[in-house]
């Protein structure tokens, strides 16, 4: 799901710069800041085989 700089995450996530490649970890209630790439818009990052941690490593 799509969030915005300034809104809370509603959940335990990793989101994605919609501007650039860069990750941010959030928990559930914090306020999101905007990218240092001057994006502000971030979507959730799908963790799709969240028993296989080691495949995080291919994602681009
Ligand atoms: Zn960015």
């Amino acid at each position: 799901m799509m969030v915005k700089a300034g809104d809370k995450a509603n959940k335990t996530a990793d989101y994605e710069c919609q501007g650039c490649e860069n990750t941010v970890h959030l928990n559930k209630g914090d306020t999101i800041t905007a990218c240092p790439c001057g994006c502000k818009e971030f979507d959730e990052v799908k963790q799709s085989a969240s028993s296989q941690s080691s495949q995080s490593q291919h994602r681009k």
